[in-house]
């Protein structure tokens, strides 16, 4: 090989490393998993998984279009905001303040391990009229989890969550947004839908106002559900999240778009 092709060789094995990280969730945020329930507190995964793979949520959609919920009907003129990794008291408690301000009913994917800290949010959540889905108990990286483990993680979330008196939907959101192929259908089967998103507003960054609602207003369309958080690791700064939401809704609103909490899009909910 000649000095020039060894250039191009080096370069696309850069190239082909970069793109295997990503497509393997790679610079998703990393939310500290708290502790997580039960004795089998690893959950890794044994050898009798028959398809470990780990998509993103355009390929899960695509391999399972029955299973996972990601956009609603195109023919409707319905959008749904969604908030992850809640409860909290600094942001939850804001978001809720504009939500209710503008009279919009969102999805809220809460963690189940948070609920004990801010029960008055919850309580708030619920008695405002939001929808609340499953987000896992400690928020781990279920990738490598069997789907056992990670439907005893949902349980455990599902009994917090049943405290306060919220229907149980069986709305579930992976932590990171990955989850392992052979994990989905055991989880369906389980009582488990996978909701993923069709615009992802990449807030958890601590962005900007300005640049939250660039990454969300251009790509919004029918049926759409956006994904924001309401709540996150210690220091990280969603004040983005919280000043974009009025200028999201009321632009939108100006659309001529509905806003519909998931149970709503998705009937099956
Ligand atoms: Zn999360």
């Amino acid at each position: 090989m000649d000095r020039s092709h060894r250039v191009v060789v080096a370069i696309a094995s850069v190239v082909f490393a970069v793109l295997a990280y990503l497509s393997a969730g790679g610079l998703r945020r990393a939310v500290p998993p708290t502790s997580p329930p039960g004795s089998s507190a690893s959950g890794l995964a044994g050898g009798s998984e028959r398809d470990n793979r780990v998509l993103g949520e355009i390929d899960l959609a695509r391999l399972f279009p029955d299973l996972v919920l990601r956009q609603g009907d195109v023919a409707a003129k319905n959008v749904a905001l969604t908030f992850d990794d809640g409860p909290d008291k600094q942001y939850t408690p804001q978001i809720l303040d504009v939500l209710a301000r503008k009279g919009v009913r969102a999805t809220f994917f809460l963690i189940g391990n948070r609920l004990a800290e801010s029960p008055e949010v919850v309580r708030r959540i619920l008695a405002e009229g939001h929808a609340v889905g499953n987000h896992t108990y400690s928020h781990p990286n279920i990738t490598t989890f069997t789907a056992q483990d990670i439907e005893r993680e949902l349980r455990t979330a599902d009994r917090e969550m049943s405290r306060f008196g919220a229907r149980v939907t069986g709305m579930f959101r992976p932590p990171y947004g990955a989850v392992g192929v052979s994990s989905v259908e055991p989880l369906a089967r389980a009582g488990y839908s996978l909701c993923l998103w069709t615009v992802d507003s990449l807030d958890w960054r601590g962005l900007t106002r300005e640049q939250v609602i660039n990454n969300v207003l251009p790509l919004v369309a029918n049926g759409s559900v956006i994904l924001f958080h309401s709540a996150g690791g210690p220091g990280e700064d969603l004040s983005g999240t919280v000043g974009a939401l009025p200028v999201v809704i009321d632009d939108l609103r100006a659309k001529g778009f509905k806003f519909v909490t998931l149970p709503e899009m998705f009937p099956r909910l």
